[in-house]
């Protein structure tokens, strides 16, 4: 038997969650079903790490239950792993062969970890950190372990280096680039992160990748990972945080266009009639334009999972996407570092002028992209920052020629200042 929704949304994350509020906040009436493949409420990824290291328990991660669902008159289906979608009969096909007819869809499947080519790997125990169901395993792999190796020096590798190293465990981190959070530090930022760590007992083997993986024969080892230069590397707990990619194989033979995720026009309409996509599986409009990204932050899968909700109600208030911005703040042991916009992580264009300061006496570093006095990006080691400010900087293309020489010196102040006049 076929069951149906007037508004069939796949996934229970941000995204989501966002588009279940915009939904109920027009139409009270008709039914709305979330179908997710996860075995829990929705919970937050982002605080993952902390159920790792123990600072946060499983329940804090927790978005919604039992009564949100209700108050909102949603029917939440956990353990639904969707398989198929037939645009063409407005259907969705689960894993276990039940099918759903719907009248719009939204598809918030977000991102599955992306693993590496490692011959052997298949064959060993390893741990990821997307779910929480993972946050549980690593929690409980902490116990046994005494070395640990983790692939990748992304932010999901570093968070997890951290928290393994502070229960004791000797960690390796593996990284093929030349430095810590490539994505998102220019190497003069990432070497006072990845020393910081070292100082700390972190070890890293920068420019290599892990070849091929066996399972070990000494005791206590669960694993020997070979580089590429041939070095063995024994470990007796192997996390993998090389990446991630938007989780859509289900939509194979749908018809519905992917590129890197799916992709989506800037009020989140895929390819395909009443099917939308919103959140980390989507390839969005980027800021400023007119290329494509896939954000993969929660504020932009809030943002965009509230505009496909409000396609999907029919919103007389609707606004376009105004195209996903990178940032992100991140701590490491008790520091805190800031990266907000494009053009500070790697070398600029020809076009940008880039500004570096250094403050001495409170080991502050910052970096600023400015193109035609407008800026590009941002980012800083332990300089408070407001990332949201930043962004609003960025998006309205406020020209900073008036206070260029103080933005650049005191970027917080002059920022605050600026768009408090703005927003007045
Ligand atoms: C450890 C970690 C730390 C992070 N820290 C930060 C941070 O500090 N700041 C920040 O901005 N972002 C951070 N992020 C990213 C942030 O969590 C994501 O951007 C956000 O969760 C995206 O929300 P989403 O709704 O698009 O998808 P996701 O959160 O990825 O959720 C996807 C949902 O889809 C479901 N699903 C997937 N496939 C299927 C299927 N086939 N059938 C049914 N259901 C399916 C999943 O079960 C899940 O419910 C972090 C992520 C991780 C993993």
């Amino acid at each position: 038997m076929t069951a149906s929704s007037d508004h069939l949304i796949i996934g229970s994350s941000h995204a989501a969650i966002a588009a279940i509020a915009a939904i109920r906040s027009q139409d009270a009436k008709t039914t709305v079903t979330v179908l997710t493949r996860d075995h829990h409420f929705p919970y937050s990824p982002t605080l993952l790490p902390y159920v790792v290291s123990g600072r946060a328990q499983p329940e804090t991660a927790i978005l919604c239950d039992t009564e949100f669902f209700a108050a909102q008159r949603v029917r939440f289906e956990r353990s639904a792993a969707v398989a198929a979608v037939r645009p063409e009969t407005h259907e969705v096909a689960l894993a276990d062969g039940t099918a759903w007819h719907y009248d719009k869809l939204l598809l918030a499947t977000g991102a599955a970890p992306l693993l590496p080519a490692i011959a052997g790997l298949s064959d060993l125990r390893f741990h990821c950190l997307r779910s929480l169901d993972d946050s549980l395993a690593l929690r409980a792999g902490l116990g046994e372990a005494r070395r640990a190796v983790v692939l990748g020096a992304g932010l999901i590798g570093m968070h997890a280096a951290e928290n393994l190293v502070k229960a004791g465990i000797a960690v390796t981190v593996i990284e093929p680039r030349a430095q810590v959070l490539p994505g998102y530090f220019d190497a003069e930022a990432a070497a006072h992160i990845a020393a910081r760590f070292a100082a700390n007992g972190v070890v890293f083997r920068f420019g290599r990748t892990a070849v091929a993986a066996a399972p070990a024969g000494a005791e206590g080892e669960s694993c020997r990972l070979t580089l590429d230069d041939g070095v063995e590397i024994a470990a007796d707990l192997l996390l993998i945080a090389t990446g991630v990619r938007p989780a859509c194989d289900y939509l194979a033979g749908s018809g519905i266009a992917t590129d890197r995720g799916i992709l989506v026009d800037a009020l989140m309409q895929t390819s395909a009639p009443a099917v939308w996509a919103a959140g980390d599986v989507a390839e969005a409009p980027a800021f400023p334009g007119p290329g494509r990204a896939v954000a993969g932050i929660l504020p932009e899968a809030v943002a965009q999972g509230r505009i496909a909700g409000m396609a999907m109600a029919g919103d007389a208030a609707l606004q376009p996407y105004r195209g996903s911005i990178p940032r992100n703040t991140y701590g490491f042991f008790g520091e805190t570092a800031i990266s907000v916009g494009a053009g500070v992580a790697a070398t600029p264009t020809a076009d940008a002028e880039l500004h570096i300061r250094r403050d001495h006496e409170t080991g502050a570093y910052w970096r600023i992209a400015l193109r035609e006095n407008r800026l590009l990006g941002i980012a800083a080691v332990n300089l408070p920052l407001d990332a949201g400010i930043l962004c609003e900087l960025i998006r309205r293309e406020i020209d900073l020629a008036p206070c260029k020489a103080r933005f650049i010196a005191a970027p917080r102040e002059t920022a605050q200042r600026l768009m408090s006049r703005i927003w007045r």
